[in-house]
């Protein structure tokens, strides 16, 4: 049987080692091609060295190998970097390489083409959705953001965020294998502990992280907490409202006891007075929200938010730290090459 519209990497070791033993080749073949798969994973057959030309020509034949590649690297003046990626069908998507004064390195990656959630302060919602990511697209951006971390700071990553273009959670067969690979002895062996997921809010699919009893941290874009200002900057928030999002982080953590972190973007007039600070900590309260992470806002062309004066930032964190709330400011990274929170979307460089 001819499989060459196949991708090997959606094959198991069993399947390849399958594979090897009907052509009447060794098994361990199987455990070398796995390796070159995800282990240091390469992005063509002609890479994989320590096979044969004739072995290394079959697998031509027989299977496809559509790794993303990258298409093109800007460098921030703060150091962070902004790759964007080509899908083998002419997609582009990005992620973004963060370092910290703190010795970490963060791999911001993206789960689908676009978005369909339409956020009004996010480049990415102004993009039609064209697809998701393979789950082996994403383990790429991971990698591919590994290497360049390597490459550019002699370090691995230490941790990943999914807070790229797109929704993880509407794409949360992929997310899931591809963190099963990057968490994998076989893959990256990274702890899923330092593995943040985020998501705009999909109720039921944060139950059903719960259901799987997943090991990664969880993040929720807050960023109002009444329903009424929410649903003007998030539609989402019309199907998917703060109660059922309260109830299913409740419901995550009993099933979990994973750590789960709110992330609020202050806009001037829009959520910054101490009220909405107010209304922030009576969510915050019922929630085992582990920290409140208060993001400065990033302009994009597409919308008219702007961030509020500096005075302002400040009331807002002291009355948070008054009543207790475990809050974060968290300045932006990139905003001069368009990598920072909410402003990926392809643009040329
Ligand atoms: S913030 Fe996230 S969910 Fe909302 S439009 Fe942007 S990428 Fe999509």
């Amino acid at each position: 049987m001819k499989n060459s519209s196949r991708n090997i990497r959606h094959l198991s070791l069993n399947d390849i080692e399958e594979y090897f033993t009907t052509m009447g080749e060794k098994k361990f073949r199987a455990k070398q091609v796995y390796e070159w798969l995800w282990l240091k994973p390469v992005g063509s057959f002609d890479e994989m060295t320590n096979l044969s030309k004739e072995i290394r020509q079959k697998l031509k034949d027989d299977f496809t190998l559509p790794a993303l590649k990258t298409d093109h690297t800007q460098h921030s003046e703060d150091g962070t970097f902004k790759s964007r990626f080509k899908t083998h069908d002419g997609h582009f998507v990005e992620g973004v390489l963060i370092p910290t004064a703190s010795g970490r390195y963060t791999a911001c990656v993206s789960s689908q083409i676009g978005c369909s959630l339409s956020c009004k302060f996010c480049a990415t919602g102004y993009m039609d959705r064209k697809r998701n990511l393979e789950f082996d697209e994403i383990y790429d951006e991971v990698v591919l953001l590994n290497n360049l971390c390597e490459k550019e700071y002699g370090k691995k990553l230490s941790n990943i965020v999914f807070m790229g273009m797109g929704e993880p959670l509407l794409n949360y067969k992929n997310v899931l294998r591809a963190i099963e690979h990057i968490t994998s002895p076989d893959g990256l062996a990274m702890s899923p502990k330092r593995i943040t997921v985020s998501t705009a809010g999909v109720a039921k699919m944060i139950k059903q992280l719960g259901d799987d009893k997943v090991k990664f941290k969880l993040a929720l874009s807050l960023h109002a907490a009444n329903d009424k200002k929410r649903h003007e900057i998030m539609p989402i928030n019309d199907t998917n409202d703060i109660h059922a999002l309260i109830e299913a982080l409740n419901y995550f953590y009993r099933q979990t006891k994973n750590e789960i972190t709110f992330e609020y973007i202050l806009f001037k007039n829009l959520n910054d007075s101490l009220k909405d600070a107010d209304e922030l900590i009576k969510v915050y309260r019922q929630v085992p929200a582990d920290l409140v992470n208060i993001i400065e806002y990033n302009p994009i062309d597409a919308a008219s938010f702007e961030k509020p004066d500096e005075k302002k930032v400040e009331a807002f964190m002291e009355y948070l730290a008054k009543h207790r709330v475990n809050a974060r400011l968290r300045r932006s990274r990139g905003k001069d090459i368009d990598a920072a929170c909410g402003q990926l979307a392809n643009k040329e460089g």
